[in-house]
């Protein structure tokens, strides 16, 4: 299958960009002579936390040329293998031409086990501690969909409790995304195939787009984000799931390392219900389109308007079929 081009970035928008709005800031504190008071935060910055010169001067993902893409690579892997102490394969696989994906939850099967929240964890390599999650599962009382009353901290022996339902969210990975349109420096933005991505070389940790998102789907590396060397997946992408600094915000992208080259992500694959179907709407003959054409589907917090690319739907017979059983643990900030 031939790859689409990624989207440039909009010729409308004042070209901003991450050297450009340090150099602004900073000239702007110069004319008010406060320098030093302005850069005393950095004082508390460790020698790990400043960029080198090659990353300081890297462009913009979507601005790199082959070459220099394969010499940042090149370094990405360098780095992450020292620190890790194992071979990486770096990869930066492209949208596929012809691909919108999508991703469809079965609120009738979930039953609130979290074996996706600590899949998704495991296979992007998000900081364990503290730990990162992009998934969070809401528990619900049946018959009512309130997400501002759920409860993701529900904890008992086994699940699924007979008077609850299950509701998993994450990023919708919606047509008009909010985070995109307020990022100041454009580190964030949608690929033709409907994912949302973020250059973590290029965000400055404004959190804007974390503030703009009406699905609580974006998540903060406060601090040096830690990963133990042996549970460090090897199998990663540029814009997905290589490891993150200390500063930058990171989030779901349907594992776009294994989906852009025909695998499931890891959360549908973990799922011991079948709760979670993805795939390609474009295609007529995908599970997907299937469910959208006959099923009746839900989408979050329809009246924002964001068009997600993440929907819910019902069993018309209704019933769970998986026996209880004990719920992974909450962990991480979820
Ligand atoms: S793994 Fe499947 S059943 Fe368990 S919480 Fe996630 S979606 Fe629901
Ligand atoms: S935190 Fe979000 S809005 Fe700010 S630079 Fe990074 S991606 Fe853009």
């Amino acid at each position: 299958m031939k790859h689409a081009e990624s989207q440039k970035p909009e010729s409308s928008k004042p070209e901003v960009t991450r050297r450009g709005f340090f150099a602004q800031g900073m000239a702007a504190v110069a004319g008010a002579s406060a320098v030093a008071a302005a850069m005393s935060p950095l004082r508390h910055l460790t020698s790990g936390d400043i960029p080198t010169l090659e990353e300081f001067f890297q462009k913009h993902y979507k601005e790199m040329t082959a070459e220099d893409k394969e010499q940042v690579f090149n370094r990405i892997r360098t780095a992450v293998g020292k620190r890790y102490r194992t071979e990486v394969n770096l990869a930066d696989p492209p949208p596929m031409d012809g691909v919108e994906f999508v991703y469809g939850l079965n609120l009738s099967r979930c039953i609130g086990c979290r074996k996706c929240v600590h899949a998704c964890v495991a296979e992007n390599n998000q900081s364990r501690a503290p730990e990162i999650q992009y998934i969070r599962v809401l528990e619900m009382e049946k018959g009512s969909i309130d997400v501002e009353t759920s409860d993701h901290h529900y904890d008992p022996p086994l699940v699924p409790n007979p008077d609850k339902y299950y509701m998993p969210v994450q990023c919708h990975q919606c047509a008009d995304p909010p985070c995109v349109k307020v990022c100041p420096v454009e580190a964030t933005w949608q690929e033709p195939d409907g994912i949302t991505v973020i250059d973590y070389d290029w965000c400055i940790g404004c959190r804007y787009c974390e503030a703009a998102c009406p699905y609580w789907a974006r998540r903060f590396n406060f601090t040096e984000p830690e990963i133990p060397a042996d549970q460090l997946n090897p199998n990663m992408s540029y814009l997905s799931n290589r490891p993150r600094q200390k500063g930058v915000m990171e989030k779901c992208t349907y594992c776009l390392h294994r989906t852009r080259v025909g695998r499931m992500p890891a959360c549908l694959e973990v799922c011991p219900t079948g709760s979670r179907k993805f795939g390609n709407v474009l295609d007529p003959d995908s599970e997907v389109a299937y469910i959208l054409k006959h099923k009746r589907v839900y989408v979050l917090k329809e009246e924002v308007g964001t068009i997600p690319r993440f929907f819910y739907y019902f069993d018309e017979r209704g019933s769970r079929y998986a026996e209880p059983i004990a719920p992974a643990d909450v962990g991480g900030d979820a």
